[in-house]
């Protein structure tokens, strides 16, 4: 059986057997959970999660020396920011409009939600001065993405100008790379259990009365999901990607499926960039650059939630939201999912930072706390596609430029 069938049986049973742990007695959820949901889950996360920094390092060194030309350096970024920041806009933009037609908070302001420990988002400003470490180790170790981005781009960089001189390293920085992926590979065999165990665990835990009680919200996110998916993603990659996007979704599901059940973007970075590479032909120095890039930035899929969760929450207060308000909620959320660490739950502390642009209360996000975990897994699907899709259609937009060979790699040549 292939590891993709293995992967959803999996996961089809991890949803059967959450149904069934759901309807049972609490006690045997709990103990299902503590001895083997949770360590199987919790092993297999932490297994991509070691190879995560080490990855983005690597591969970003080796992308980012791989373009050497400084000025196709700067076309492609700039490409790949246009593209994360437009399709941002259009995911808001559905998730607003879907939001006010169907109007999921409308007349249900006697709704309660859980207890939510409102926590302070960080200032957009400070995002930003923040983008470069003042100490590049300690980045790593907390794992501080945008940081790990910005110095390992410096180090492509530097690497690519110094020519031969770093040819050695340049090749030590290949070979670790060689030995993550397979590393990838061997722990991808584990996948099936892991994602059995995650999607038990979710499923069982949420009682179904929280989420009948919001299922309209549910429901409205799904479906801008779904179609932000199909129709923006399928006809990028059929107009701009030049590909079938039925071909696109097939070879990449394996990590959409990662990603469903590890909630994270940067988790499943290193099994979307191999998917990327070998499955749908993007060249490796793209993939590199554009993918753990648009790990880090790029959450439409996270924007959605914020757009449809403002819209209810609002509703839910009885608080018409102005034209203007909606333009503010583009902005904000389009800035908080770039501020957005790539890691389960974070979009919902940046929905904080979103309500109070418009004067809404922190803390109604207790009112779409209790489905946020099934939609946290949606949307990271949903992000991790958004990145592939840059990834495909930057490669296609640079095919036939093939003839800049990377300065370093060509000096080693001669
Ligand atoms: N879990 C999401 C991701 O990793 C982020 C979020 O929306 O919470 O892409």
């Amino acid at each position: 059986m292939s590891l993709t069938k293995k992967i959803l049986l999996g996961m089809g049973l991890g949803v059967l057997v959450g149904l069934l742990l759901n309807s049972l007695d609490p006690s045997i959820y709990d103990n299902t959970q503590k001895y083997l949901l949770y360590p199987v889950g919790q092993l297999f996360v932490s297994l991509i999660k070691m190879l995560v920094v080490p990855i983005v390092v690597v591969s970003l060194i080796l992308g980012t020396s791989g373009i050497s030309d400084p000025k196709k350096l700067g076309r492609i970024g700039i490409k790949t920011v246009l593209f994360f920041l437009v399709t941002t806009a259009i995911a808001l933009t559905l998730a607003l409009g879907l939001g006010s037609f169907f109007q999921p908070g409308a007349g249900g302001s006697a709704m309660q939600g859980g207890d939510f420990e409102a926590s302070e988002a960080p200032p957009v400003v400070d995002t930003l001065i923040n983008i470069i470490p003042s100490n590049p180790l300690d980045a790593m170790v907390k794992g501080d993405m945008l940081q790990v981005i910005a110095f390992s781009i410096f180090i492509g960089i530097g690497l690519s100008r110094i020519g031969t001189r770093g040819k050695d390293l340049y090749r030590l920085v290949e070979q670790a790379n060689e030995v993550l992926m397979y590393l990838v590979q061997l722990v991808m065999k584990f996948a099936p259990y892991g994602a059995f165990a995650l999607i038990a665990d979710a499923i069982g835990s949420q009682g179904s009365d929280s989420l009948l009680k919001m299922v309209k919200y549910l429901a409205v996110v799904l479906l801008a999901l779904l179609i932000h998916l199909v129709v923006t993603y399928g006809s990028a990659i059929a107009l701009l990607g030049k590909m079938n996007p039925i071909q696109f979704f097939k070879n990449f599901s394996p990590a959409m499926v990662v990603a469903f059940s590890t909630s994270s973007s940067s988790g499943t970075l290193p099994v979307s960039m191999k998917t990327v590479q070998n499955k749908l032909n993007v060249p490796k120095p793209i993939s590199s650059f554009v993918q753990p890039l648009g790990a880090t930035i790029n959450m439409d899929g996270t924007a959605i939630m914020q757009g449809v969760a403002t819209m209810f929450i609002a509703q839910m207060y009885g608080v018409d939201l102005a034209f203007s308000d909606l333009v503010t909620v583009v902005l904000t959320a389009t800035l908080a999912s770039i501020g957005t660490a790539g890691a389960p739950g974070v979009g919902l502390i940046m929905l904080s930072m979103v309500l109070t642009s418009v004067g809404l209360p922190v803390e109604a996000i207790s009112l779409v706390l209790a489905v946020d975990r099934l939609i946290d897994m949606c949307r990271t699907a949903v992000n991790v596609t958004g990145d592939a899709t840059a990834a495909v259609i930057i490669a296609r937009s640079e095919a036939g430029r093939e003839d800049e060979i990377p300065v370093v790699q060509e000096q080693q040549q001669a």
